[in-house]
């Protein structure tokens, strides 16, 4: 089981030592589960250093498939292992729908990250109007295909519609998305989409459920902490 939490473009260096601190001692009793953090990149390496020695691990939000070059704002793989982080997060919706990111290029930088020695949280899902005109398995399956099963990479089911909304997916959507996700790469799925410490017991407990990838309630180190409760009991 795996909680990881996606802070977004918030928390520079100093709320991210102090929700690092916090978390550290909120956690420290609670087992069987895995904990990363997400958060941007400059707070990267203040979170890698205050969580040394824990088993609470730091991600980055995104990665670049080339390991150097001129490619003006983005990161690679090779600077974040230099930085300690375990892995990164790729494909995510607001990446896809805000910065025109393809699938071919999440396939590129999830290779790249995975040849590097980082894990990767890969991420898919449908919109609102692709679920309505019944096009959630086809857009999971091009959505998967640049994608190939490996030990360190983990899919993260995200229906965009359910992103920042406030809207879960029914417990019965969602075992049902990740049964699908699982019948094409056997990688384990997290569950993203409005988890919060009220419904992270209910979808935690759905047997194709491996964990949650949580946006919102991941900015707030009590509301987190219960997710990762939570999840440590399912
Ligand atoms: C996310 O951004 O990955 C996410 C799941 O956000 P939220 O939990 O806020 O819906």
């Amino acid at each position: 089981m795996l909680i990881a939490g996606n802070w977004k473009m918030y928390k520079g260096q100093a709320e991210t030592a102090e929700f690092c601190i916090e978390l550290k001692r909120s956690l420290a009793d609670v087992e069987a589960v895995d904990v990363a953090v997400c958060p941007p990149f400059p707070s990267l390496a203040v979170g890698v250093q205050i969580l040394a020695g824990t088993d609470i691990a730091v991600a980055a939000q995104n990665v670049h498939w080339e390991e150097e070059g001129a490619f003006t704002g983005e990161v690679s793989a090779p600077m974040l292992r230099e930085l300690g982080v375990y892995g990164a997060i790729v494909g995510h919706s607001e990446r896809r729908q805000l910065f025109g990111e393809t699938d071919e290029g999440v396939g590129r930088r999830t290779r790249a990250a995975l040849d590097a020695g980082l894990s990767v949280i890969a991420c898919v899902g449908e919109t609102e109007e692709e679920r309505e005109r019944r096009e959630t398995e086809d857009v999971l399956r091009r959505q998967l295909s640049v994608l190939e099963a490996e030990d360190n990479l983990v899919i993260a089911y995200e229906p965009v519609w359910a992103i920042g909304t406030g809207k879960t997916a029914t417990p019965e959507i969602a075992e049902e998305a990740h049964e699908f996700i699982k019948g094409l790469l056997d990688v384990p799925v997290l569950y993203g989409g409005s988890v919060k410490p009220e419904n992270a017991e209910e979808l935690l407990s759905l047997p194709a459920v491996d964990g949650a990838l949580v946006g919102g309630a991941s900015l707030d180190v009590e509301s987190f902490a219960s997710i990762c409760l939570s999840a440590s009991r399912s």
